[in-house]
């Protein structure tokens, strides 16, 4: 893991991988793309290049497909207990190389290199999902007379998935590990911001001897690549996280193909109620933590805050501070660093975008609300207070470090305004009233609810997923298996 060597800044800034993988992964191997075409990654830290990679187009997604229906019989006849063994191993090889795989991560999306949690997560996460391999059962029903009927849990076959830049291991191990563990093969595109961990995956899937074409990984553009997995018609299941634009076109895609089963995990605008009983000792770093955590790239991050007009003078001060003070920007690279930049230049001046959108409507910043440093793509830590309600910045998924805090009067108009929103990610609320508490988190429009907590809480063994127009099926649980499985229904006449 992320070593206590790691921790000594010299040594962080010295670490170098061995080699940068640059090629596809196909039918385990590394291959370059048949057009030839390459595309440059840049560091958001230093907005130097950190990889020339290549680019994925239809043709490469055929031979990964062709290379996956080939792999599919023998993998899906293995017992579960065998396929267990394979992604135990490839637990075990991802625990082992994760200095790698972090800072493969801080130098394309600007994860702090020392917040190894989401590597740590992608670990335990492919070891649960690992386990699921032996709950791949059906059910049986005697309901019939003169028959034993049952039901048959089946792979698809080659399955894709298509994944976000923001989390890249932890997004791809939540296909990758359901996806095999029920016995299909998998085609999976990385996204175009933050392919190198992705690409280590592969190299660590070869060393571990995962048979040939069971996992391929591509680099590559939504299009054609990921074009090219959502219309291609021997896919049969494609599992996507990303923008809820991205989602409606891989939909309208599979709808004009193959109609392939589709979930999608897809962005938040969450909101995070705070009620006059509420701890504000608690609620405060809570509330945070969740915006500033990923330099605010997480699609559960709590970017509205409802706070009760009776403590919202004491919890704007306590927040104005903890924004200044709890994640620290800086070089991802380096020990104290708990925030790094914006993804690329195109999230940094999406977000800067927002920020001139508030200073243009007299909107109230009382903290951050610019460009900070000079190289870099960071971005202040800011708080928008009083945003009408219909305005972008309460609307819109923002995906940077900028929260708003809006003050309501009583519990129906705080439950309509967190619900006023076409997003139902995530949803919180702090109060030291259980009945109020239970009732609110009843009433919320989201699929995870968190009650004095916030997101990014959340459990491997709980499912998540969205409400509305935030997705389309669950990642994660026990219910993980239902979407990467057909069901059969088998009479038996007696
Ligand atoms: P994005 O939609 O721009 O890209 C996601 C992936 O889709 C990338 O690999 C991209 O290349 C691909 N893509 C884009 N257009 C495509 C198309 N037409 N056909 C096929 N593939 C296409 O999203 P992003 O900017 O990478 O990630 C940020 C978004 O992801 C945010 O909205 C965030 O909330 C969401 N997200 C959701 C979850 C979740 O679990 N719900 C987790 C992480 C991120």
């Amino acid at each position: 893991m992320v070593t206590n060597a790691a921790n000594d800044a010299a040594s962080m800034k010295a670490y170098k991988p061995r080699y940068i993988e640059e090629k596809l992964f196909i039918n385990g191997e590394f291959v370059p793309s048949i057009s030839g075409r390459k595309f440059d990654v840049y560091n958001p830290t230093t907005e130097e290049l950190a990889a020339s990679v290549y680019e994925a187009n239809a043709d490469d997604v055929d031979l990964a497909v062709q290379a996956a229906q080939n792999a599919f019989p023998a993998w899906s006849a293995l017992s579960a207990a065998d396929r267990i063994g394979y992604l135990d191993r490839l637990a075990d090889a991802i625990e082992a190389n994760a200095d790698e795989l972090a800072y493969l991560e801080a130098i394309t999306m600007g994860k702090p290199y020392i917040d190894d949690f989401s590597i740590k997560l992608s670990v335990r996460n492919l070891r649960y999902f690992s386990g699921k391999a032996l709950d791949v059962v059906g059910d049986s029903s005697l309901n019939t007379r003169d028959f034993v009927n049952i039901t048959l849990r089946q792979p698809y076959g080659v399955c894709g998935g298509i994944t976000p830049w923001n989390v890249p291991l932890l997004m791809l191990i939540n296909k990758l590990g359901p996806a095999l563990a029920t016995g299909n093969t998998l085609v999976l595109k990385s996204s175009e911001k933050s392919p190198l961990s992705s690409l280590v995956v592969g190299r660590l899937a070869q060393e571990i001897g995962l048979p040939k074409g069971v996992l391929n990984i591509l680099s590559g553009y939504g299009r054609p690549c990921g074009e090219a997995i959502a219309k291609h018609m021997s896919i049969r299941k494609l599992s996507f996280t990303g923008s809820v634009a991205a989602g409606r076109a891989i939909k309208k895609a599979a709808a004009e193909s193959n109609l392939k089963k589709v979930t999608l995990e897809l962005g938040g605008k969450s909101p995070l109620i705070i009620f006059g009983d509420a701890d504000l000792a608690k609620a405060v770093p809570a509330a945070t933590a969740s915006i500033l955590l990923n330099s605010g790239q997480s699609c559960v991050a709590s970017s509205r805050i409802y706070v009760h007009e009776s403590v919202s003078t004491e919890f704007m001060e306590l927040m104005k501070k903890a924004m200044a003070e709890l994640l620290p920007a800086g070089d991802p690279l380096l020990p104290g660093s708990r925030r790094g930049p914006q993804v690329d230049k195109a999230q940094f001046d999406r977000v800067v975008s927002f920020l001139d959108y508030a200073r243009d409507n007299q909107l109230e910043i009382p903290v951050g609300g610019g460009r900070q440093g000079t190289t870099g793509y960071f971005v202040e830590a800011t708080m928008i207070a009083n945003a009408p309600e219909n305005s972008r910045v309460m609307k819109e998924e923002i995906f940077g470090p900028v929260v708003c805090v809006n003050t309501f009067a009583d519990e129906a108009e705080a439950l309509q305004r967190a619900n006023d929103t076409e997003f139902g990610l995530y949803a919180s609320v702090f109060t030291k009233d259980i009945s109020r508490a239970l009732r609110v988190a009843k009433v919320l429009e989201a699929g995870s609810v968190g009650i004095n907590c916030s997101s990014p809480t959340m459990a491997v063994d709980m499912p998540f997923g969205g409400w509305k127009q935030s997705g389309d099926g669950r990642e994660l649980s026990k219910y993980c298996n239902d979407y990467w499985t057909e069901l059969k229904s088998v009479y038996i006449a007696l």
